[in-house]
């Protein structure tokens, strides 16, 4: 039946897409592609009743593979790529001094809030693509996914793209102007383990030896961090410190920029800035009522979840108050233990600019990865006046 979960920042409500995604998969008339967020791999496990903060990768891309996806591959791969083009878009308007702070833009509950609410902020978003949606046009539009396969080369059909991500906000964010096509269905963490569940697959007995396909499926633990509040900064901070020659062992791990409690989180980086992280949309909300944010910060991330997209509102529901912690612990062990923990060190995003995009923010990469924003007054104007009508009708 219908869902009504509402996405946190109001705008949206769930509309389930899992039937279609099965109907697609079952008449295997095109080759499937599946890619998985990394706040999914950990929080599904709390759906098959395994201990919270388990990491079920392997289980999960298992359980893709018996449900007929041809293709599964890791979001991380594209949230590596977004960290390259953001870091070096940050790097780029440091040093020409201007949009200034620089606003993250992978999380669309923010990016929506902006374009209803604070227009005049839309030049200091990053026109970086969201891992999502890169992932979708690597993944339909690129040379570079031709080498995945025969199906591929031989353009047998156009792939058929679903993403699973822990986010209402998303199935959103795939049909942006501009965008729109690139994925085909958004599946939540939840509508996931519906469809695991209708198949009678037995999750926790699946083995966690499942591996990702590659070209598509290497990512780094900067990659993984994505998904906790303070992860995508963190992760910019690492790629933006090589980028500009700062880079040192001990600015790894930046502790600071870490937690799921505070509000607002700071840190200053070496060579580049001091930087901001706003841990949900009250958090945003409140700094953007001080003007000290324009001059303060070079950078700041904004995710309109309280925990980041672990804390998201396609997420399994929980009943344990520390939940969002032990989440976020499970997604920094997944970093800790990484053999490669910085965007730049991922192979398979280098040969893709090796071979195609040459470079970060090159035209070829502005093409494929970067997008635009408008200002949606509009829709608000049309949104307030409904709620108006509602209210009279009620009262
Ligand atoms: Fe979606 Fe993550 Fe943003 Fe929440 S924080 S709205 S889960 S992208």
């Amino acid at each position: 039946g219908q869902c009504t979960l509402v996405c946190p920042v109001g705008a949206l409500i769930e509309t389930p897409h899992w039937h279609d995604v099965l109907h697609t998969l079952d008449s295997r008339r095109r080759v499937s592609v599946v890619q998985v967020a990394p706040a999914t791999r950990v929080a599904i496990s709390e759906e098959f009743g395994l201990k919270p903060g388990t990491v079920s990768t392997g289980r999960l891309i298992n359980a893709l593979r018996q449900l007929g996806f041809d293709y599964v591959f890791d979001t991380n791969f594209a949230a590596d790529l977004t960290i390259m083009e953001e870091g070096s878009e940050l790097l780029a308007r440091v040093e020409a001094a201007t949009r200034l702070p620089l606003f993250t833009s992978c999380c669309p509950g923010w990016v929506n809030w902006v374009e209803l609410n604070r227009p005049d902020l839309l030049p200091n978003l990053s026109t970086t693509k969201s891992p999502q949606q890169m992932h979708g046009a690597i993944a339909k539009r690129s040379a570079f996914a031709q080498s995945l396969g025969p199906e591929f080369a031989e353009g047998r059909a156009e792939p058929y793209v679903v993403s699973v991500m822990p986010c209402t906000a998303k199935k959103d964010e795939a049909v942006r102007p501009g965008m729109a096509g690139d994925v085909d269905h958004v599946l939540t963490t939840r509508e996931l383990a519906r469809m695991i569940r209708s198949r009678g697959i037995a999750f926790g007995a699946l083995s966690e030896d499942g591996q990702f396909d590659s070209p598509l499926g290497e990512s780094t633990g900067a990659a993984q961090i994505f998904g906790a509040s303070g992860g995508v900064m963190e992760a910019m901070v690492r790629t933006a410190s090589h980028l500009k020659g700062t880079e040192d062992a001990p600015s790894l791990e930046w502790e600071v920029l870490r937690g799921v409690r505070e509000g607002i989180k700071t840190a200053t980086i070496p060579g580049i800035g001091t930087v901001a992280v706003c841990n949900g949309i009250a958090a945003a909300q409140r700094m953007l009522e001080e003007e000290e944010w324009r001059d303060d910060f070079v950078a700041i991330e904004v995710m309109a979840c309280v925990g980041g997209c672990l804390g998201g509102g396609g997420e399994p529901k929980s009943m344990d108050p520390d939940i969002l912690q032990k989440r976020a612990e499970a997604i920094y062990s997944i970093d800790a233990q990484a053999p490669r923990r910085r965007s730049y060190e991922n192979e398979d995003v280098q040969a893709l600019y090796a071979s195609e995009l040459a470079a970060p923010n090159s035209p070829a990469a502005e093409e494929l990865l970067h997008t635009h924003y408008a200002a949606r007054h509009s829709e608000r104007s049309i949104l307030m006046r409904f709620l108006d009508s509602v209210d009279r009708r009620d009262g």
